[in-house]
Order: structure tokens, then sequence, then C-alpha cells
């Protein structure tokens, strides 16, 4: 009989496709900020599914959201219409201050959808075809060919070309290569405005609003991607709420699906989103019955605030942590809110070795571009849990 975590890695191995590298934990039940392996050990969850799991595992209201709408209907496809999509796309439009959403499904979709809305509507109102995109170093916006073909890791991108032309990339937080590359061939300008992939990198103070100022001259549109940064985890709504800015177009993802299912949507203006037309666009999952209900769940969620406060209040707890451990094994820290990249010291363990390391102390998180580890836990972790977090790291690069 296959019950050992051995067992299920064995037919991950030979059967899925090898394009991951879990840490060698299955596990087999979850719930708030914990998951249960196959054999029972418990362990904290400090990645929170990238921070799909915002709210963390089984959030009540999100399951109850879930399984009320299972009881209903869960897919209609866009041919026809149904009672959830207006509501999660008007409740997601007063959440985040924006006038129409274009529902999707994943992270790469919502990216792929805004690439496409902005290029319709600079061919259609500025007459722009095959315009430029302006794009930043160390990006992460997915990984369909498109949006590869702009990335600056090698590794996600060797051997998949041919790639899509029209990108540009400037490095990242540097307003003045940015200003350098926008044209009147610029289309938009597309940033995260904290980059999650790349070690939970803050741009510099004010960069974000000098690149609003730089599209505004330039009648180019700004697209934030925050997949990664939205939906509380910063603190606010949007990361660029910390800046003030606000965006033509914002990709939304991860959390928004409660960690349930994949939801994602393109949330901006009408006079971008407006540009289009029935059968230009279209996915056949995207907007449907069971994804709205939980979508409205999150929104929900978001419209109290606690989860924005939680953050904000928790973030402040692990930043002041963390700070105490630059010197003590780490070499830096950086991050907003309840989230944080954290540089292991030179000569000490690497990223890996660390997240093995943490797995054996009962914390899952996950490495990133070597000595680098992304700290992510649920919103609603408490602060003990969070501090029995810190406290294995603290142990684990101290044993460096
Ligand atoms: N954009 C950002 C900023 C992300 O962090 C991610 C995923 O990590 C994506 C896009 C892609 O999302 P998905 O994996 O759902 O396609």
């Amino acid at each position: 009989a296959r019950t050992g975590p051995a067992d299920f890695i064995a037919l991950d191995e030979r059967w899925s496709t090898h394009n991951y590298h879990p840490l060698p934990v299955v596990i087999a039940q979850a719930e708030g900020a914990w998951v249960t392996d196959v054999d029972g050990n418990a362990y904290l969850d400090f990645l929170a599914g990238y921070s799909a799991l915002n709210f963390g595992h089984r959030h009540p209201d999100l399951l109850a959201a879930a399984v009320e709408q299972l009881g209903r209907v869960t897919l209609t496809s866009r041919a026809f219409h149904h009672d959830q999509l207006g509501l999660f796309c008007s409740e997601l439009a007063e959440l985040t201050g924006t006038d129409m959403v274009l529902p999707m499904n994943t992270g790469a979709e919502a990216v792929e959808s805004a690439i496409k809305v902005a290029r319709k509507w600079a061919c259609q109102v500025k007459g722009i075809t095959e315009g430029e995109i302006v794009v930043a170093s160390g990006n992460f916006h997915g990984r369909t060919t498109t949006i590869v073909s702009f990335s600056t890791d090698e590794t996600a991108r060797a051997g998949f070309g041919p790639f899509t032309p029209g990108f540009v990339v400037v490095p990242y937080g540097d307003a003045a290569a940015l200003a350098e590359a926008i044209t009147e061939r610029t289309v938009a300008v597309l940033l995260e405005p904290i980059q999650g992939e790349a070690g939970v990198v803050v741009p510099p103070d004010g960069y974000l609003t000098k690149a609003r100022g730089l599209c505004d001259e330039a009648g180019a549109l700004l697209i934030a991607d925050e997949i990664q940064s939205g939906l509380a985890r910063t603190g606010t709504v949007f990361a660029l709420d910390h800046e003030r800015v606000t965006a033509d177009l914002y990709t939304l993802g991860k959390a928004l699906g409660g960690g349930i299912l994949p939801v994602s949507a393109v949330v901006g203006k009408a006079k971008v989103l407006g540009v289009l037309r029935p059968g230009e666009h279209g996915s056949t999952f995207g907007g449907n019955p069971l994804a709205c209900a939980v979508g409205r769940a999150v929104v929900g969620l978001l419209s109290t605030g606690e989860f924005q406060q939680r953050s904000t209040a928790l973030g402040a707890h692990l930043h002041s942590r963390l700070g105490e451990l630059v010197g003590s094994g780490l070499s830096a820290v950086r991050g907003r809110g309840l989230w944080a990249g954290v540089d292991i010291a030179e000569g000490g363990l690497s990223g890996r070795q660390a997240c093995e390391a943490l797995m054996t102390r009962g914390v899952l998180c996950k490495e990133t571009h070597g000595s680098t580890l992304r700290l992510a836990p649920p919103l609603m972790i408490s602060e003990r849990d969070l501090d029995q977090g810190i406290d294995a790291l603290a142990e684990v690069v101290a044993v460096a």
C-alpha cells in the first residue's frame, strides 16, 4: 500500500514533469497558517502559496461561499449571463477604485490580457501599431511565451524561443533609465510595484510616482502587476497605494481566488478596458460562477480592512525582528507589510539548505535566487505562530 511520504514523492517523480524541485514534504491537510503532512507532522506555512493564501488555508467564509455556489451552478461559459459575474465585477471595482473588470483565471493570463488590451488601446486610440511596452529587469510576470520573452532570467527563457518582440527592458528602480526608454512609440510601462520573485525588492521612494509622471507625459499607460503584491499583502489593497499612485490597469490573481481556485483579473480604467469588443478576447472559465462567488467572498474579507491592518501590524513586528538578525546570519532584509525577502550572509547556508533546515523545524518557506528566502505567512497568522517561525529562522541562519 502507498502510504509513506517516499511513495508519494516517487509517484510525483515518475509521473509528473520535473519543472519544480519541491521540498520533501507531502501535505495532506491544512487549516489557517498550518499544514499537516501524510505522517501527521504539522508545519507552519510561511509561503502561503506565494500569497495566494493571504487569508490562510480554508478560511471559513471562503469555504462557505464555495460550498454554497457548488450547490447552485459552477459553470455557464460566457455565452450566457449568470447571477454572480456583475456582482463580482462591481464589488471588485469598488474595492479597487477602478471602473471595469476583465475576469480571467491565472496570473499569467491576466498579464497577457493586460498586454493585449494595452496594445489594442494604443492602436485604436493613439494610432500606434506594434508599439513598445517598457518592463523592468528582474521582473516576474508568468510563464507564457510572450511573458518569458521579456524575462531577464535565462533559466526561464533558454530554449523557449522564438520570442515575442515589442518589449524594452530597463533596470528596475532607475527612474532616469525609464525616462530614457519611453518614446512616442511606448504603449505602456509594466511594473511590479514590489518585485516578488526577484527577492521582495522594494524600489527607491518616489520611483513609482516618477513612473506615473513619465507615463502621463508620454500618454502611455501604467500597468501595475499586483498579482503577488496586491490584496493586503503589503498592508493596503495595492502596493502602489503606499505612494498614492494610481495605475491605468492592474493585474490581480493569487489571493483573488482565496487559495481555493484560480481567479485573476485585469481591473482599471474604462477608457482602456472598454476597447474590447465581442470575439476579441475571452476564456472558457474566466468569470465562471464558482470563481465569482469565491472572488466576491475575498472582496468581502478585504472590504473590512482587517487583513490590511493585520499585515501592517504583524509586518512591523516581522521586520523589527528580522532587522535584529542582520549581522547575525542575515546580510539584508527587504519588504513591506507581512512580506520579506531575507539574504543569508555569505558563507552561510544556501537558500535551499536553509529551507530544508526550516522544514525539519516545522516551518515551510521557499528560496529564490541562491541565498535569498521569501517570507509571506498568511495574514491571519497569530503573533505567536509568527514568532515561532522567526525563532526557527534565527536558529537556522545562526548555524551558518
Ligand atoms: N505576476 C506576478 C507578479 C507573479 O508573482 C506571478 C506568479 O508568481 C505571476 C504574475 C504569474 O501568476 P500565475 O502563476 O498564476 O500564472
